[in-house]
């Protein structure tokens, strides 16, 4: 499985690229230089395939035991491991990936990776589009006393 193989076709990209382009009731003039931007960050989000949530840490480690061959000198430390960390349901939820699976799943991640630089490079897009909002912004957090439900995140977040 390899999810940075996956393949679009140029017609999905330009629908990719047309729907970023139609951002719903907001309607701006952007710059040459902005719509170059745009396109290009939707033609990579486009190519983007498969993305796991959570993180990946790497490394090698002492497991504690005081007579291990992990704590003699020089010491031989364990591993290497792969741990894969992501929430679901509220609950941070922790798995050991084996070998076979961290090279089958890696495209992946670095697909997630990718996906989040791009977000960021969207948004910083669209900051410099409607130009910074004032930074009070007191009155826009919810009043005292108000349940804020963050289990529902909204759908459409872009
Ligand atoms: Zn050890």
């Amino acid at each position: 499985m390899h999810g940075a193989d996956a393949r679009v076709s140029v017609l999905e990209v330009y629908y990719f690229q047309e729907m970023l382009a139609d951002s719903g009731e907001f309607e701006v003039e952007l710059s040459k230089e902005q719509q170059a931007v745009l396109a290009r960050i939707a033609a990579d989000l486009a190519r983007t395939g498969l993305a796991l949530p959570g993180s990946l840490s790497e490394g090698y480690y002492r497991c504690g035991r005081a007579t291990c061959r992990c704590v003699a000198d020089p010491p031989q430390l364990h591993g290497p491991y792969a741990m894969w960390t992501r929430k679901a349901n509220n609950r941070t939820v922790t798995r050991r990936l084996a070998e076979p699976e961290l090279s089958d799943y890696r495209p992946l991640f670095d697909n997630a990776k990718r996906l989040r630089a791009l977000i960021a490079e969207l948004q910083e897009l669209t900051l410099s589009v409607v130009g910074t909002p004032p930074t009070s912004g007191a009155k826009c957090r919810p009043a005292a006393g108000t349940k804020v439900d963050s289990s529902h995140p909204p759908t459409q977040s872009w």
